[in-house]
């Protein structure tokens, strides 16, 4: 770790999650002795990554430094911003500060995991300013797919950062309440040091539609499906909840939300004043089961393909509470993630295979991006006109294309930093070099745990999912270490051909005649590697092989 200078003190930017990927962000604004946290994110597993249920960023160096956290700032409700939030709690105590809703969402978080009573929770409004340490902290304004998400404008001794958050320049926005353009021509008029800037739809040109386009294809919805209709989407996509109801008023249906998250983060967010649903048209999912298919709206998670979510279950038949019945219309109003798609088109599918007719992004507008695209990208970069400029929030190529546009409105390359996760960035005397490498990978969550499933452990899953494993137990004379019968051997999930048989005495014969011309005691392992050579050049396929010995 570098040692702080008092007399030539830097602002270090610590990129710990969200910077090469898309999801887990969290970043750490350090000055001197303080450290201000941003988001406290999680990722969902890709595909491959078997038994995860999610991933959290790498905060080491926070636990490294925890005397040192001044605060948390989190910008809006959404999971890759707030997910890991409880983990980070308990092991490091700072007040955190959110505005209304996302601190309604992250109680409801809190609370379920018995902590609510040691954190710190701080309310600051849009407009309003706070003091975390040396940073000078004002919330503004952005629309997103979610009410009440904020920027930060961080005013530090070493100049004015502007962090956007996600963040789209939606005019017409769900809540009326459209981005603070003023607050940013502010901060440009005081001069900004640096900006660092939601990449994720970096890759798309033009201008991110409006959330309001979604209202005429769920209008259209409403009007032709002949059964129940079955939203599904995020369970913090509140604005999306919100046109759902608005839909379900304006076609007079009843609408329901079914699974835990999504009907606490309903209830807070009608509490607080951010949903506004009549309660002549809520009903319980179990009032909804009750009723005419043709008089309920039902809102769900599980848009990415997840197999245990409501979705995931409805396509599978596994779901309890209710199923799939023909003439069913599935509303899937959300775009894959990264790495989902797979898992998307198979859910839709199966949704399909049970009488269900699906609706998604691709065949009706049924879902906007709450991302800016590349014209709000030069708008942001235009009204901030940042010295420096750091591309957050996506891969390495949203990264890439954020910062060539970066260029093309006049930010020269030396003024840009593309980095990603544990490469810190440091401003000294208004001068921007590229600090020292931290940990910036992957903690892996599942049933057994925080971290303790490393990335080898998801690379087994992954061969064992594949091409399964042969077990070989060796019964040894104790003295002579010969074999006194047959090896045994067990496989699973390897192969169940006609010609399996023939494999596995061929392999039986391979095994006699390594153990019996062995003299070392390296047999063990030389036999495991012999026998996935022999195997692969069988079958083309790489099972794991464990050889154990047993002695008489
Ligand atoms: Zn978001
Ligand atoms: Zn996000």
């Amino acid at each position: 770790m570098s040692k702080n200078k008092s007399n030539e003190a830097k602002l270090r930017i610590i990129p710990l999650g969200g910077l090469g990927e898309v999801g887990k962000n969290m970043m750490a604004y350090q000055y001197e002795n303080n450290i201000l946290v941003v988001d406290t994110g999680l990722m969902f597993p890709e595909n491959d990554m078997l038994g995860i249920d999610y991933i959290i960023p790498d905060f080491q160096y926070l636990l490294d430094n925890r005397d040192k956290v001044r605060g948390i700032v989190i910008t809006h409700g959404h999971e890759d911003h707030t997910g890991a939030i409880n983990h980070v709690l308990e092991q490091i105590n700072a007040p955190i500060y959110a505005t209304p809703l996302t601190r309604g969402l992250l109680e409801v978080k809190i609370a379920r995991n018995g902590s609510g009573e040691r954190a710190r929770l701080n309310t600051v409004n849009a407009g309003e300013t706070v003091q975390i340490g040396p940073f000078t902290v004002e919330f503004f304004h952005v629309c997103h797919s979610i009410p009440d998400g904020v920027g930060l404008g961080i005013t530090t001794p070493a100049g004015l950062v502007v962090h956007t958050g996600d963040y789209k320049f939606d005019h017409t926005p769900v809540d009326n309440w459209p981005t603070d353009y003023a607050k940013l021509a502010e901060f440009s008029d005081r001069g900004v040091l640096a900006l660092l800037a939601d990449s994720t739809n970096a890759d798309k040109p033009g201008w991110t539609p409006s959330e309001r386009v979604i209202d005429p294809a769920f209008d259209e919805v409403f009007r032709t499906a002949q059964g129940r209709i079955i939203f599904a989407s995020f369970a913090s996509l509140i604005s999306r909840m919100q046109q759902v109801a608005n839909a379900a008023v304006r076609h007079g249906r009843k609408m329901a939300f079914a699974g835990t998250s999504m009907v606490e983060n309903a209830k807070i967010a009608r509490k607080l004043g951010y949903l506004d649903i009549p309660d002549d048209v809520l009903v319980s999912i179990d009032q909804a089961l009750k009723m005419s298919p043709k008089q309920v709206a039902l809102m769900t998670t599980g848009t990415q393909g997840e197999p245990s979510s409501i979705m995931g279950r409805l396509s599978t038949g596994t779901n309890r509470q209710f199923d799939i019945i023909p003439g069913d219309t599935v509303v899937l109003s959300s775009h894959p993630i990264p790495g989902n798609e797979e898992n998307v088109s198979r859910t839709i599918n199966r949704l399909f295979r049970r009488g269900a007719n699906v609706i998604y992004e691709s065949i009706a507008p049924v879902h906007v991006s709450g991302h800016a695209s590349q014209e709000e990208m030069k708008l942001m970069l235009h009204l901030v006109k940042p010295r420096y400029f750091m591309p957050i929030h996506g891969e390495l190529r949203h990264l890439k294309q954020h910062a060539s546009l970066a260029k093309q409105v006049g930010i020269p390359e030396e003024r840009i930093a593309i980095v990603e996760n544990g490469q810190v960035v440091e401003f000294k005397n208004g001068e921007m070099r590229l600090g020292e490498r931290i940990p910036g990978g992957y903690v892996f969550v599942d049933g057994s745990g925080v971290g303790e499933v490393g990335p080898s452990v998801v690379r087994e899953r992954e061969v064992l999912a594949r091409d399964g494993f042969v077990l070989v137990n060796l019964m040894l004379e104790r003295n002579t270490c010969r074999l006194i019968d047959e090896p045994e051997i067990i496989t699973r999930g390897f192969v169940h051909t006609p010609e399996a048989d023939d494999l596995l005495e061929a392999t039986r014969k391979l095994v006699v005649q390594t153990v019996n011309c062995a003299s070392n005691g390296r047999m063990q392992n030389d036999l495991e590697q012999t026998l996935k050579s022999f195997l692969y050049s069988k079958t083309k396929r790489r099972p794991m092989v464990f050889v154990t010995l047993s002695q008489a």
